[in-house]
């Protein structure tokens, strides 16, 4: 009997139990296709990464002695899709069985299911044994409720497994930290350099040039520097708790400009390919934590299993959730186009040129960049949340639809009415100015609200809480922020609403 085993792009999971058995009538498929690399436009960083780190996976299975079937993008007997691929490999290598493992975006899942189907031999799905929670534990958890609390799923996630916990009681007598990560970067500490990987990347990107591929964004050909294996994976966790765990809780919401990653992980796109799992990343950075109590707060670590065991898991819920019609929510319906200069940092804002500037050369923002400079003003700016979903899911490397649409057309856009925001991320100028150094360098001035250089958040946000006032009246925790906006005087709300008008009106000239 012979077996075909699909592995996904973001499988790349060595640890996974399929390989722990050596079997010479097992095939191992992976396949680089201009269905996956063209269903959006990609940054050309995120097509090296994936490419590369899968490349490197096929090479250390056949390494172990695994039959390994794989497709290069530039193969000229690759038929480029899924389905012609799998039915390919089942002729040529007489297979009688084909297993895959489960799909974590909806339109792989629904295509595999149809495959299935059609290929006319038995088959079977594993679980990727990756993650914390299986797909419905969240929607079992929250079922029958009205809302749906990241912190009570977060605060069972702790309990159910055991981290930082002392009994039933969290460690340090507090469930949550959040206060105290919430510091402007001063120059109080160093911000250590990136750890640099130093990859040259150049023939794999004149392959996917030469193919056709259409991707954006920059990358230094000598100096790739994201994990394109398990081993760079664990490099940069390390790395993470030797120089970077320390401060990240406290700078987790600073901007800065041209410091791109500050005390970030930068272990996403590791995790969102299975390279490494959460478990083994929070297993890590929990023994470092306990054999370095004395200088590692647990507000610092805290912050981290927060974001890993609470917000990715919670996600991945949600996703799995609201899909299908998540896809094309759009409750405060916005239909504006999403500015130009999101193509080319072409813009005066200086917050929004470093942030997507950066986006484009790193393949890379931090969540507060993401959410409150990018998506802010995207919201605010009332764009269309497909175009807003379409830009997010192209740019970053760490971009995989299940984590990608909820953070972006849930948290960030308000585009699913408050399933997973409890109130819009909006703000004026002056959060970004509290978060960042950005303002002081700006062609606008933040204090400003009318003036010719005012600067555009501020009366883009009065504009927008009058416009989708109706969409918030019932929300108890928009009540302060339409209080303020009803204390506005009429002749002041009409002007910045014609400020803001005009800002829309014109958006590619800011
Ligand atoms: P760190 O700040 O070091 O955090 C550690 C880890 O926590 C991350 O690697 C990530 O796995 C996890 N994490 C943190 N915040 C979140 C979150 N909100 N949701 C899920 N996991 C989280 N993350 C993605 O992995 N892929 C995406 O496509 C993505 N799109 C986003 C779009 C928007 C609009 C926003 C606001 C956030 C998005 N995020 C996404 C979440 C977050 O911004 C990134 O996970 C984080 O910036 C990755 O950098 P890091 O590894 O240095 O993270
Ligand atoms: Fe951004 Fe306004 Fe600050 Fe300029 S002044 S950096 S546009 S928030």
């Amino acid at each position: 009997m012979n077996k075909l085993r699909l592995i996904l792009g973001d499988q790349l999971n060595l640890k996974h139990s399929w390989f722990e058995i050596h079997d010479p009538n097992t095939f191992y498929l992976l396949a680089e296709m201009r269905q996956e690399t063209d269903y959006v436009k990609h940054h050309i960083q995120k097509v090296v990464g994936f490419f590369t780190a899968m490349r490197e996976f096929a090479a250390t299975l056949e390494s172990e002695n695994h039959q390994v079937l794989y497709y290069q993008i530039s193969d000229p007997e690759n038929p480029q899709n899924l389905e012609t691929i799998i039915s390919d490999c089942i002729a040529k290598h007489n297979i009688t069985h084909f297993e895959h493992q489960l799909p974590d975006e909806y339109r792989l899942d629904q295509q595999l299911k149809s495959i299935c189907k059609n290929i006319n031999i038995p088959s079977a799905i594993s679980d990727t044994e990756h993650f914390f929670t299986s797909r419905t534990e969240l929607s079992d958890f929250f079922e029958g409720k009205k809302s749906f609390l990241m912190e009570s799923f977060y605060r069972a996630m702790r309990v159910k497994h055991d981290i930082l916990m002392v009994g039933q009681n969290p460690l340090g007598g507090k469930w949550n930290y959040d206060h105290s990560n919430r510091k402007k970067y001063k120059g109080e500490v160093e911000i250590p350099e990136p750890k640099n990987l130093k990859k040259a990347v150049a023939e794999i990107v004149a392959e996917i040039n030469a193919a056709g591929i259409k991707t954006f964004g920059s990358i230094d050909v000598n100096n790739f520097n994201w994990p394109t294996s398990r081993k760079e994976s664990l490099e940069i966790l390390k790395y993470f708790c030797l120089h970077l765990l320390e401060h990240f809780g406290d700078y987790q919401d600073a901007m800065v400009t041209d410091q791109k990653f500050l005390f970030h992980s930068r272990l996403s796109f590791a995790m969102n390919t299975k390279m490494i799992s959460p478990k083994e990343v929070l297993k890590t950075v929990l023994n470092f934590y306990h054999k370095h109590s004395d200088s590692v707060q647990i507000s610092e670590v805290e912050g981290f299993v927060r974001q890993i065991l609470g917000w990715r898991e919670y996600m991945r819920g949600m996703y799995w959730k609201q899909m299908p019609e998540f896809a094309t929510k759009n409750a405060l319906e916005n239909y504006n186009k999403l500015p130009d200069f999101y193509w080319t940092a072409d813009t005066k804002m200086n917050c929004l040129k470093h942030a997507i500037g950066q986006s484009l050369d790193e393949a890379y923002a931090h969540h507060i960049q993401r959410l409150m400079v990018i998506g802010n003003f995207a919201l605010l700016t009332q764009t269309n949340p497909d175009e807003v979903d379409e830009w997010y899911l192209g740019v970053y490397i760490d971009a995989v639809e299940w984590v990608e649409m909820p953070n972006t057309r849930g948290m960030s856009q308000y585009a699913d009415g408050g399933i997973i925001a409890t109130k819009p991320y909006v703000s004026s100028g002056s959060y970004i100015n509290k978060m960042s150094d950005y303002c002081k360098d700006c062609h606008y001035d933040v204090k400003d609200k009318l003036g010719e250089k005012a600067c555009p958040f501020n009366s883009l946000y009065w504009d927008f809480l009058d416009e989708k006032r109706n969409h918030f009246a019932h929300n108890p925790r928009m009540t302060m922020m339409l209080s303020l906006l009803d204390k506005l005087k009429p002749g002041e709300l009409a002007k910045l609403k014609e400020k803001a008008q005009s800002l829309k009106e014109n958006v590619n000239t800011l």
